[in-house]
């Protein structure tokens, strides 16, 4: 028991798994320390730190701390043995097909709850074209799990892939699915809150490339967005040559399919009140220079992402100018 704890914690270390699940934080002094908002409890400023270096966090919000199986424990309501389980499981590639079953099934979903395209209608996807080509679709909750297994799915598949949960319900409800791809498969699905849950969820393990990087690799200049919703706006204006990295840090991967041949990259990343939007910018520019990367950065006005940046008036004629004037 003692090696296989080893194990599983140098096998993913802390931070990564709280990247995966979309945890975002800012260096927190010198070192390799971050902070970020808990995912453990409700708050507005940053109190939860994690040292990458120790693999460990403490919370001065909620005053918890640990490891990476004492974080499973508390995040995912399970026992010490339980998490173990659950961390042995996380890594593994995903089953393509099932997972390309499951974004069927949720794709059908989507015409048959108003309420999920009145929910991307309000985020400023509008686009019919655009939905059906991410093929993005809606998780009701509660009915995934019978059509998989009546597709002959075993159980244990289903509550390994992370589709549905330890206590046998579908992990994801109440959600508006996209489907993450990794060269041309899918490798994980994100479900983006409709109601008062947790807004970002991903099933276990990687969250795939930049999104819909297939289409957008062949573009000598590339622009760069965290959100999903951040890039439709974009997409929607015509800005084609745009991706996303799902959260405000790059995998490895997404960051060497960035760096995959000599490109231009316009940062178009939120700039928010806490300054980690702008530090995160920093940085990249800073690794993709080092790379043989011209990283431009767009300079939204304060407050703005690139999808409030359209929802709230701004043109393509305006975001065109402000990628001309992005200084190096
Ligand atoms: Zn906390």
């Amino acid at each position: 028991m003692g090696e296989d704890l080893k194990e599983i914690k140098e096998r993913l270390p802390l931070l990564d798994y709280l990247q995966q699940q979309n945890w975002t934080a800012r260096p927190a002094g010198h070192g390799l320390e971050f902070v970020g908002l808990c995912p453990l409890h409700p708050e507005t400023r940053p109190s939860f730190y994690v040292n990458a270096h120790k693999n460990l966090f403490y919370c001065h919000g909620c005053g918890q701390g640990g490891d990476l199986i004492r974080f499973v424990e508390l995040s995912q309501h399970l026992s010490f043995r339980q998490s173990l389980t659950y961390l042995e499981q996380h890594s593994p590639p995903p089953d393509a097909a099932l997972l390309g079953q499951a974004a069927a099934f949720y794709q059908r979903q989507l015409d048959r709850y108003p309420e999920a395209r009145r929910y991307l209608e309000q985020r400023g996807l509008h686009d019919p074209a655009l939905i059906e080509e991410w093929q993005i679709g809606y998780a009701p909750g509660g009915s995934l799990r019978r059509h998989l297994l009546a597709q002959g799915y075993s159980f244990d598949l289903l509550q390994r892939t992370g589709l549905v949960n330890p206590r046998g319900h579908d992990a994801l409800y109440q959600r508006v699915i996209f489907p993450c791809c990794q060269d041309g498969r899918i490798v994980n699905l994100y479900g983006r809150s409709t109601g008062g849950a947790f807004a970002h969820r991903f099933l276990p393990g990687s969250k795939g490339g930049l999104f819909a990087w297939e289409s957008v690799r062949h573009f000598p200049t590339v622009i760069l967005v965290e959100g999903l919703f951040d890039l439709a706006s974009l997409w929607q204006a015509g800005f084609r040559h745009a991706t996303c990295s799902l959260g405000t840090h790059l995998t490895l991967n997404q960051f060497r399919q960035l760096c995959d041949r000599p490109r231009t990259v316009y940062l178009a990343l939120d700039v928010d009140v806490n300054g980690s939007g702008q530090q995160a910018a920093q940085e990249l520019a800073h690794r993709l220079r080092t790379e043989g990367i011209t990283p431009r950065r767009v300079l939204l006005p304060p407050g703005h992402d690139p999808h409030s940046f359209f929802v709230q008036g701004g043109d393509a004629r305006q975001f065109q100018s402000l990628l001309e004037g992005a200084p190096l």
